[in-house]
């Protein structure tokens, strides 16, 4: 015998073909093939309405996104019968196969996501079958390269022991070129050959007795369809996404009862439920048997650093409520493979709304830390606890090969503590899921010599298993920031104003129903928060998707504003709907609101002086140059200068990242900043209440506003943008010096560092915040707000809010066009806290809204306490209150309600009432730790 390696694997590979080419001995062309015109996404019913006509192998279809419907006559011959008989199809395009008006399976091909078989029978009957195929001009990721062609479509006849042998043999020859054991590796190449020169099958059942030995890794397999609700295709195709992807797999859980299928999003449930109610019993049905796993608890994965607070719980309170009522289950886990990072607050509401367990993949992708653990607690800036995990493979589209498997156990970081991590499978991101040739190949592997003990289960099961593990896990805690796509927090910045106003506007429309009494508006609000929920999809409000799905989110988000607007009223007069106290400038007037109440008209304690291009009034002194930068502003009180050096300057930098376009702003952008053209003209006008100077630049205006008694100095900019691959940020020096910033995150903050000295601190050159960034220093700082935009940067005493950005992919218009938006510098004795500047940068954000005038709802008597949302509770005229700790502190709030109340009880997010609260006449008394988010249920 001549023992030659390179000759043995290439023999190896070449019998594999063979044994492959053999699975589907006979195939039979269709005898009618009959294709409709170009349709939109239309119901199978209508496609029965259309006229058809011969279509013809090789023809091809468009344009993008265009929909054709094919009629599919064909014959199975005597001598098929009873054997299995399968379509075989190639549109390189998606597509989906109907049956007596039923999706019966989803078809792909032409690129990632290969799915061209469907079995029409398992055991056939001779005679004519009819088939519809629906197919869709996109590939799995949207756009194509080419336009989709009818390539292949014809009934072929499979050979059920030649499939078996197939993957017996194929299993077998990857574990021989994967493992890294040089002695099994040898015994398989020449087991291997020894099976090619026989043929004998039991040649390979004997290297399947090689098990694995007593101690190993045990991965958890569990089948899997990331599919983003918007992406690289708009939220119609998402729907058909779906139902491609529900289908497929719901038959192969019929033919692999071993198998189990995770699905996330209870929007996407939601959708084929009122769409498609054969295919929801079917689904139901099979989740009912075990096999079919909703996972996740959330409405969509939604974005989480971006949505506010408030938001993330309603993601999870809708999410939650509905597999309740639809499924009769909460979920435990948080199934998040794709977010791009995760705020410090999420561990609390994720406890707040009954999960203990968090799911994602994404912090693999790390450009400079990889995550130091799979398995581990995550504990949230509250001291709230959950049990996470990254799955080992870096990857929630495994497809399953045996050289992933190995990989999974060789990568696993935490084989000290954990003998179990979990595999997610299955085409994804598109949509897609498993293919039986990974079920097979897992049924293969799932004990051999060489790889870990596999096991197909549920996410309960996986999750189960970990908690059982004995000894000590490693605790990470605070924000999960993701070193990667930090442009983001910019991109598509229409998306993320929408968002800012409709989470407001649905706060307000919340809090006056329930404050003017009668009937809430439950229906509404239901569907509103759920169409703004959908909103944060992470690949919509990102600002990572392509223009269609723009189109829709702006329209969207403006339906969701002005509704929201309709149901907080009309009315004269000016009503407070935060839980601070305002004097403010409204026109003509100055006014004072109690929280929660109506404002009235006051006089003044204060006016603005200007003289040249210096604003002044009782707080700030503010100067200005002709360029429009701001020299000066000292803060009276302390007479402390703000600047280091002039502010308020607009620099633009080179944003062309080497990949994701959309995504990122790479570590090299921040280096390249220049000055934006100057402002070439200016104009004064003032008044007591009002000093403002409006700066004409080559392409922008900006009004610097200065109010009588304002401790905040305002900048009001429109833009017409028409940059490539620029970065606008502002910039303001400050006389500050600092190690760490501060930023406000959902229901809290995050501070981060302003130096760049190890690979930590310099990963966070960009990071995301809500209304306010912060630097102070012992005695005195300066805060930067907001009203619309989530990315900060901050490097020594320069503080940097980054603007508008112009990528070019996958959106080409991304950005082009105008904007507004406003920004406020507030210099504060004291640090942030003490400064009050979380009330400053809600009241920079909330307008007095024009209305009917209430009474004063309810007051909270201590600084450290927000009362946020106030809102009838989902299921009975309780009212629900939820407020948060903003500072860090601990301590025992008072919430004064102005209307008498029979009870108050601290709730969980899900509006579970939990123990009752101490009340003093119409004053509830709320104790709270730091970063505590408390909801209050209050029966009237
Ligand atoms: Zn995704």
């Amino acid at each position: 015998m001549i023992r030659h390696l390179q000759y043995t694997r290439a023999r190896l590979a070449q019998r594999s073909e063979r044994l492959r080419a053999a699975i589907r001995p006979e195939t039979r062309p269709a005898d009618e093939l009959l294709v409709s015109p170009a349709v939109d996404r239309i119901s199978w019913d209508e496609a029965q309405t259309l006229t058809y006509r011969p279509a013809e192998l090789g023809e091809r279809f468009g344009p993008l996104w265009a929909t054709y419907w094919f009629r599919i006559r064909a014959t199975v011959p005597a001598e098929w019968r009873g054997r299995r008989v399968e379509l075989m199809w190639s549109s390189l395009s998606e597509a989906t196969l109907w049956r007596d008006g039923r999706p019966l399976q989803g078809l792909n091909t032409g690129g990632a996501g290969e799915r061209p078989d469907a079995v029409i029978a398992e055991s056939a009957e001779p005679g004519s079958v009819e088939l519809q195929v629906e197919l869709a001009c996109n590939g799995m990721f949207g756009d194509m390269d080419r336009s989709a062609e009818l390539q292949r479509c014809e009934l072929a006849v499979v050979d059920p022991d030649a499939w078996r042998l197939y993957f017996d043999f194929e299993t077998l020859r990857a574990l021989e070129l994967e493992t890294r054991d040089e002695a099994w590796a040898g015994h398989l190449r020449e087991e291997l050959a020894r099976f090619c020169d026989t043929g004998d099958p039991a040649v390979l059942a004997a290297l399947y007795e090689n098990h694995n030995g007593s101690h190993t890794h045990e991965l958890a397999a569990i089948g899997h369809a990331h599919i983003d609700t918007a992406w690289l295709w708009p939220l119609a195709e998402t729907y058909r996404k779906c139902v491609r992807t529900f289908s497929s797999q719901l038959r192969y859980m019929d033919d692999y009862p071993e198998y189990r299928f995770a699905c996330s999003q209870a929007q996407q449930y939601a959708w084929i439920k009122e769409r498609d109610p054969d295919l929801w019993s079917r689904i139901r049905a099979k989740v009912d048997a075990g096999q079919f796993v909703p996972v996740g608890g959330s409405w969509v994965e939604p974005d989480c650093n971006l949505p506010s607070g408030e938001s993330l719980i309603r993601q999870f309170l809708h999410g939650q409520r509905w597999f309740e009522r639809e499924l009769g289950r909460r979920h435990r886990e948080f199934w998040s493979p794709d977010a791009f990072g995760y705020a410090g607050q999420l561990p609390q509401i994720l406890r707040e709304t009954g999960i203990t367990r968090f799911l994602t993949q994404k912090l693999s992708w790390n450009r400079f830390n990889r995550p130091e653990h799979h398995t581990f607690v995550w504990q949230g800036d509250d001291g709230s606890e959950v049990l996470g995990h990254f799955p080992p493979a870096d990857t929630y589209n495994s497809e399953v090969t045996v050289g992933e498997l190995a990989k999974a156990s060789r990568q696993f970081l935490d084989h000290e503590h954990s003998q179990t991590s979990l595999l997610v499978f299955g085409y994804g991101d598109g949509g897609g899921g498993p293919t039986k040739d990974m079920l097979e190949t897992l049924r293969r592997a799932s004990d051999l010599q060489g790889l870990p003990r596999t096991t197909q289960v549920t996410s309960e099961e996986f999750f189960d298993r970990l908690e059982a593990e004995p000894g000590e896990r490693p605790v990470v805690v605070g924000e999960l920031y993701f070193e990667y796509h930090r442009g983001v927090y910019t991109s598509q910045a229409a998306v993320k104003r929408g968002n800012r106003r409709c989470e407001q506007a649905l706060h307000d429309a919340e809090f006056l129903a329930v404050a003017r009494g009668g009937a809430y508006p439950r229906a509404e609000l239901d569907r509103l928060w759920k169409l703004l929920l959908l909103q944060q999809f992470h690949d919509i409000l990102p600002g990572s998707s392509i223009a269609d799905v723009y189109g829709d989110a702006r329209r969207d988000l403006e339906e969701v504003e002005a509704a929201a607007n309709a149901l907080c009223g009309d009315g004269d007069e000016l009503v407070n709907t935060i839980g601070f106290t305002r004097r403010k400038v409204v026109g003509e007037r100055f006014v004072e609101a109690p929280p929660f109440g109506t404002a009235r008209v006051v006089d003044a304690d204060d006016e603005v002086r200007v003289d040249g291009l210096t604003l002044e009034n009782a707080h700030l002194r503010a100067a200005l140059d002709e360029d429009g930068r701001l020299l000066s502003l000292v803060d009276k009180a302390t007479g402390r200068e703000s600047l280091a050096a002039p502010g308020n300057v607009f620099e633009l930098y080179d944003d062309d990242p080497v990949a994701f376009d959309a995504w990122d702003i790479d570590p090299y952008t921040l280096a390249t900043g220049r000055p934006a053209p100057a402002a070439t003209s200016y104009a004064v006008t003032a008044s007591p209440l009002r000093a403002e100077i409006a700066f004409e630049h080559p392409s922008f205006t900006q009004v610097v506003r200065l109010d009588a008694e304002s401790r905040r100095l305002e900048f009001h900019v429109e833009v017409d943008w028409h940059e490539s691959h620029t970065l606008l940020k502002v910039c303001f020096p400050l006389a500050v010096r600092a190690a760490t910033a501060t930023y406000e995150m959902p229901f809290g903050y995050a501070e981060r560092p302003t130096h760049y000295s190890t690979s930590w601190d310099r990963a966070r050159y960009e990071v995301p915040a809500h209304r306010f960034a912060d630097l102070s220093e012992h005695g005195f700082g300066v805060a930067l707000l907001n009203d619309c935009k989530y990315g900060y940067s901050c490097y020594g005493n320069e503080l940097r809010l980054s603007l508008l950005r112009s990528p070019k992919s996958p959106d080409p218009d991304a950005d082009m066009g105008r904007h507004r938006f406003a920004y406020a510098v507030l210099p504060h004795a004291g640090g942030w806290r003490d400064a009050g500047v979380v009330a400053e940068a809600m009241r920079f954000n909330v307008p007095l809204r024009r209305t009917a005038a209430i009474e004063p709802f309810a007051a909270v008597d201590d600084p450290n306490v927000v009362l946020d949302t106030i809102k009838r509770a989902e299921d009975s005229d309780a009212i629900v209150l939820r407020l948060y700790e903003a500072h860090g502190g601990r301590g025992s709030a008072r919430v004064r309600l102005a209307s008498p109340f029979a009870s108050a009880h601290r709730a969980n997010a899900l509006e579970d009432v939990a123990d009752a609260l101490a009340v003093d006449g119409q004053t509830i008394v709320v104790p709270y730790r730091p970063h505590e988010i408390v909801t209050v249920k209050v029966e009237t």
